[in-house]
């Protein structure tokens, strides 16, 4: 038994209650073993002393692309031969980590490799749920084609990838290919993105019964869909379907907010891809999808609002490009915005995890679950703009027992 020893912590445990003031903790191995006001251990190979600043649980990305390696998504696999691809996933994956994400959720691109090289131990990073290529319709986001091709779609060989599937039968064979190769999950474009040539987010794309074909045969294996749904119309198809998570949800109404609380589903709000892009990457992304990230942004803070009036259930991810995703530790400060510092480290660490499927075993700093801990430069429920700078302000980032950083003397 190998045993590490945090004190003098104020606690902060994921499940949105009060913090609690000079706490120790105790791991064991790769898990918490106990939680208490004081805990005597000098057995411990490690003592780390947290000098009051806050220890939490690691950060849970629910929707990211180890993939889109560059800001301009489009034309990414013709620009980077498969090794370079496969370099650069595996650079995006470690720098997760070094955020603060000891999970994620790859939500279109990434293969049952990137999973297994993290659970194998032969890659640094979070350990990930994986879908797989995400299933797009003809000229749906995800078909990469401009309007003046003609040339049949083909399926990029790796990092953001889509496969395009059109009508029930296809839907269903699709769905049925990637839960072969490992899926965790099915993603399916559900409508247009801001990053999609022909069709814009207000659009929405597949029909009821595709959709509930792709649900289906997740849901033979236990499994679930999530959908990519910006406009409205195509969060209530998403809904109606039995879709489990509907990511980004920037048009969504209180009346579609409504049905989608009733219908059990989660919404993934990606309030930082936009807040960024507006920041940082004006002149590095066409006119036409600068201006997308404009009106979806300020859209998506009212969603998140709508969702919270009707007791949706709400994570949150990423979904950061290119050198963009240097600021993915700060996603928490944005969606603070909506829910307040303490709901937004809720979304990111306890919802996560419930809609990774993972709160089993983290999301929440509590006895037996996995030692997935990060301590934090002060109290980010008085400046949850503190995320934003990770480098100096998470001190420490412990990932299942083991010390990935460590700033504390
Ligand atoms: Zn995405």
């Amino acid at each position: 038994m190998a045993y590490k020893l945090f004190k003098n912590a104020n606690l902060i445990d994921g499940n949105g209650g009060e913090i609690r003031e000079n706490i120790s903790l105790l791991v064991e191995n790769d898990h918490i073993k106990e939680i208490g006001k004081r805990i005597n251990a000098p057995y411990a190979e490690e003592t780390f002393d947290c000098n009051g600043n806050t220890i939490m649980p690691g950060l849970i990305d629910a929707h990211m692309h180890l993939g889109l390696v560059e800001i301009e998504v489009i034309n990414l696999s013709r620009k980077n031969a498969p090794g370079l691809m496969a370099a650069r996933m595996f650079k995006n994956l470690r720098e997760a980590l070094d955020q603060g994400y000891t999970y994620a959720r790859d939500t279109g691109g990434a293969d049952v490799g990137f999973r297994e090289a993290v659970d194998r131990g032969l890659a640094v990073g979070p350990r990930l749920k994986i879908c797989g290529a995400a299933i797009a319709q003809t000229g749906g986001h995800g078909d990469d084609r401009v309007a003046s091709e003609t040339r049949p779609y083909s399926e990029p060989y790796m990092g953001f990838r889509s496969v395009i599937a059109d009508g029930v039968p296809e839907m269903l064979k699709t769905a049925r290919e990637n839960i072969r190769r490992g899926a965790d999950f099915i993603k399916v474009m559900c409508g247009g993105g801001c990053a999609s040539p022909t069709q814009g987010p207000e659009t929405s794309q597949y029909t009821l019964e595709e959709l509930k074909a792709a649900v289906d045969v997740a849901e033979s294996v236990g499994s679930y869909v999530a959908s990519h749904s910006y406009s409205n119309r195509s969060i209530v198809l998403s809904a109606n379907a039995g879709i489990r998570t509907i990511e980004h949800a920037n048009l969504m109404t209180k009346e579609t907010a409504a049905l989608v609380a009733q219908k059990g589903a989660f919404v993934v709000p990606t309030q930082i891809t936009y807040e960024i892009v507006i920041e940082k990457s004006r002149d590095l992304i066409a006119k036409f999808i600068y201006d997308k990230f404009v009106s979806v942004c300020e859209r998506g803070y009212e969603a998140i609002h709508n969702a919270m009036e009707a007791g949706i259930p709400i994570g949150g991810g990423t979904d950061l490009t290119g050198e963009n995703t240097k600021y993915a530790s700060g996603a928490i400060a944005y969606q603070a915005k909506a829910m307040g510092a303490m709901g937004a480290i809720v979304a990111f660490t306890k919802t996560n995890a419930k809609i990774l499927r993972v709160e089993d075993v983290t999301g929440t700093l509590e006895e037996g679950k996995l030692a997935d801990i990060l301590v934090v430069n002060g109290n980010p429920l008085d400046n949850i703009d503190l995320f934003k700078d990770h480098r100096k302000n998470l001190l420490l980032i412990m990932q299942g027992g083991h010390v990935h950083k460590n700033l504390l003397v």
